[in-house]
């Protein structure tokens, strides 16, 4: 007689006819967001099968909406006296497990689909965190690229202008992302002192000498290289001394992804910006990189006139529907530049060229079609919300510095982040086990990231 339990696919069923009264009802479009709220949703149905409580209350649903969506004009000043205008978001996803918590992104691609997926993406990477903290995210369309500080200034000051009244250290404390360093948190961080006339613990990622925390800027790059080593040794593969790795991006992530790669003996022979990759056999050269991109925000085109057996390549050479930088030899690769910047014929040329693993160090890099790859080929795959996980564990960190009004050392937050990282690895690991998808980190990271907000939020009810 046919069994009336239902299966999984009766589990993806379901939730594939929510996500499509959610697109029906213009809750969400085919975007960025969807394509993150998919991943998730599907990877999440062994609980959903497992609990019906789930579908009782409504989570996917309540989930996939944020709490509150900001928009605000930002009026500013260039240094021709013309005024200029730009658009100011805050996603203020979901706080069940505390205050929202997420980056400011600056740059021309933000709009509100962006927003909405790295802020969905931060509830669930913030949970595994181990930390309370909620999930939100924000920024604007203006491009900090070619502007001089003290336009870069102008604009910190009119965007804080209108966010102060929105955010604070028990409602929701903003970081950096993309376009947003410790410049940009300086100058922000200041303008929210000077309106509310407090020193809180508002804003993280600030610079050292106005409440930062040691280690911070390290952070993400450093726990993308400690979660890569759990997860290898869990996976009893051999570790990073010795091996060749590849990494994209050259901005905080990817180079302190690179210097940690140092330290662990691998050798990391790439970079790439947003106008080309470079591959030097050797291992890139980090000092030089920091001072043109951290210092003179120049372009990696310049690193061949300073080391000519390097190679350059530009974007216009790259393979079609693909990146150079997956195109090389590596035993590991460290996607940490952008979302979609990883794509399926990327996935089959790391593949083809030896790569064991590949952990996610930007949000959302790899498109579904290269996960799909990479996972059934075996290649151990950390994800982002799990593998990046480090940076906002150490602005936690801060926040509990600022709070007690306490400094702790570079050595005391590095063990941290390490033991941080060690942990998330396990928890997802053994998720992973527990709901039958052994080895499937992205799975294991979405069930568990999912049931610890979704068991907060029945607790609450409505
Ligand atoms: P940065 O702005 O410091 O660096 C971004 C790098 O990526 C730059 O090298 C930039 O090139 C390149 N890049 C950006 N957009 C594109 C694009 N569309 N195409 C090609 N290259 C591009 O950002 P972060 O290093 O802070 O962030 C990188 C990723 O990591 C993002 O996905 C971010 O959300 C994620 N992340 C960051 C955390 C952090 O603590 N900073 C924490 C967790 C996740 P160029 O130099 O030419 O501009």
């Amino acid at each position: 007689m046919p069994s009336n339990k239902p299966t999984l696919e009766d589990a993806h069923k379901k939730i594939k006819e929510e996500l499509n009264k959610l697109i029906e009802s213009h809750r969400i479009e085919h975007d960025v967001f969807y394509q993150a709220l998919e991943e998730v949703l599907f990877s999440i149905a062994p609980l959903y099968l497992a609990d019906e409580k789930y579908a009782k209350h409504n989570i996917i649903r309540r989930l996939a909406n944020p709490d509150r969506i900001i928009k605000f004009k930002v009026e500013w000043m260039n240094d021709k006296n013309e005024i200029r205008v730009n658009t100011g978001y805050r996603v203020q996803f979901n706080n069940s497990l505390g205050p929202y918590k997420g980056g400011l992104r600056f740059h021309p691609s933000v709009n509100e689909g962006i927003l909405k997926f790295l802020g969905f993406e931060q509830i669930l990477k913030n949970a595994l965190t181990g930390l309370p903290i909620g999930g939100g995210k924000g920024g604007s369309d203006f491009d900090p690229k070619g502007k001089s500080d003290f336009e870069v200034m102008k604009f910190c000051t009119s965007f804080m202008r209108e966010l102060h009244k929105y955010i604070g250290p028990r409602m929701d404390v903003p970081a950096g992302d993309i376009g947003v360093g410790a410049r940009e948190i300086g100058y922000l961080f200041a303008e929210y002192k000077r309106i509310t006339t407090t020193f809180d613990g508002v804003l993280t990622g600030k610079p050292l000498f106005f409440g930062g925390s040691l280690g911070r800027t390290e952070a993400t790059g450093y726990g993308v290289v400690y979660f890569t080593e759990a997860m290898l040794e869990t996976e009893k593969k051999e570790g990073l001394e010795g091996k060749t790795c590849t990494v994209s991006g050259a901005g905080n992530v990817a180079l302190y992804t690179i210097e940690k790669l140092y330290q662990q003996g691998a050798i990391p022979v790439t970079c790439t910006d947003s106008k080309g990759t470079i591959y030097d056999a050797r291992g890139v050269d980090l000092e030089y990189l920091k001072d043109l991109k951290f210092n003179r925000r120049g372009s990696l085109e310049e690193y061949v006139s300073k080391h000519p057996e390097a190679i350059y390549i530009p974007v216009s050479e790259y393979p079609e529907g693909g990146h150079a930088v997956w195109n090389i030899e590596t035993y590991a690769a460290f996607p940490c530049s952008t979302q979609n910047e990883l794509t399926e014929i990327d996935a089959k040329n790391l593949i083809k060229n030896g790569c064991v693993s590949v952990t996610e160090g930007a949000n959302m890099p790899s498109t579904p079609e290269a996960m799909e790859t990479l996972l059934t080929n075996k290649v151990c795959f950390g994800p982002a919300k799990a593998a990046n996980a480090g940076g906002v564990a150490v602005s936690n960190f801060e926040m509990s510095q600022n709070a007690s009004m306490l400094k702790w050392t570079f050595e005391e937050v590095d063990a941290k982040l390490k033991t941080t990282m060690y942990d998330i690895c396990q928890n997802i690991a053994d998720t992973a086990k527990e709901y039958g998808v052994e080895g499937n980190y992205v799975d294991g990271a979405n069930i568990a990231g999912f049931k610890k907000v979704a068991d907060v939020m029945i607790a609450e009810g409505i």
